[in-house]
């Protein structure tokens, strides 16, 4: 099976699991040796601020080591690791994982920004949520200022649960941002009453940008949103500067995309904080 052609860092993989229930059943096993074994790795997607250039984020982004087939991308397992609920032990790893590289990266003498991390909605939806969050932060040490969460529209329908949690959370000093928005069902409500930090612009919207005067229309008016309701805007999956030079004119705050830089390792994201230190 082919998977995303471009810059991708999961180019690497070859053999993808096919929907058989044999395939699903094997992957389910996999996935358990995986969790035991720690076959997962976290990659960093930098995040740009679109007026100077600069690194002001960046966004884990989880792989699975696959002894045989290599570098797996996320979507070919996190479905079935929500299905099953070992998302649950997935997500607990990601979440300090990324935690100790940020503080890591902090004692390397590099500049402090934050880490985004991608909650599922099982994760979301635990009770302690909160709890696990505020002593990942105490064993890492990493303060709660460098932690962004990102959730999806979806998560926020529970408005109840979503405010309670969110509230809890941001209490801790962490931020949230809301991912792929723009594709999930929301309501407007939620934006204005719950404590989100930001948005990400879906990449569907921005990709057609160009040859699209929907997308287009679409990604000025949440860009002019977010502002008017004082949050931050990230657009995902910028790929080249005609669409680059769209969200400058709009007055995006950050972009994140193959343009300036797919996700790499750790060790890359600190040469990279490094170069633009000097
Ligand atoms: P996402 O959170 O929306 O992450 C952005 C995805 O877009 C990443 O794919 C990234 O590699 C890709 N991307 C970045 N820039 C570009 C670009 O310019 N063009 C294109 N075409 N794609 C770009 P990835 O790493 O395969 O992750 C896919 C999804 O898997 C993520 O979407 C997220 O929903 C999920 N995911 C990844 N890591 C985790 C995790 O640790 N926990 C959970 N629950 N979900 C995760
Ligand atoms: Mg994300
Ligand atoms: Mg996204
Ligand atoms: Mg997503």
């Amino acid at each position: 099976k082919v998977k995303d052609s471009g810059k991708n860092d999961c180019l690497l993989y070859s053999e993808a699991w096919d929907n058989s229930s044999l395939e699903r059943l094997t992957l389910q096993h996999e996935l358990k040796g995986a969790i035991q074994r720690g076959e997962f790795v976290l990659h960093y997607q930098p995040q740009y601020h679109l007026g100077t250039g600069k690194i002001v984020g960046v966004e884990a982004l989880v792989r699975w080591q696959h002894p045989e087939r290599g570098l797996v991308p996320p979507g070919f397992f996190i479905p079935q690791a929500e299905e099953s609920g070992m998302i649950m032990q997935i997500g607990d790893w990601v979440l300090e994982e990324a935690c100790r590289q940020n503080k890591a990266w902090q004692e390397d003498g590099l500049r402090h920004i934050p880490v985004s991390v991608n909650l599922s909605i099982r994760q979301f939806l635990q009770q302690n949520l909160t709890d696990k969050v505020a002593n990942i932060l105490a064993r890492t040490g990493l303060k709660a200022e460098f932690l962004d969460l990102e959730i999806t529209e979806t998560m926020t329908m529970d408005v109840k649960h979503a405010s309670r949690c969110l509230l809890d959370l941001t209490k801790l000093g962490v931020n949230i941002s809301i991912d792929d928005f723009g594709t999930g069902y929301s309501s407007f409500h939620y934006l204005k009453n719950l404590p989100i930090g930001r948005l990400k612009i879906d990449r569907s919207f921005v990709r057609d940008i160009q040859q699209d005067p929907g997308d287009a229309a679409i990604v000025a008016a949440i860009i002019a949103m977010a502002h008017n309701l004082n949050l931050q805007v990230i657009a995902e999956g910028v790929e080249n500067e005609v669409q680059m030079q769209f969200l400058q004119k709009h007055m995006c705050d950050e972009m994140q995309g193959y343009l300036w830089s797919p996700p790499v390792s750790g060790g890359k994201i600190a040469e990279l904080l490094q170069a633009r230190q000097q």
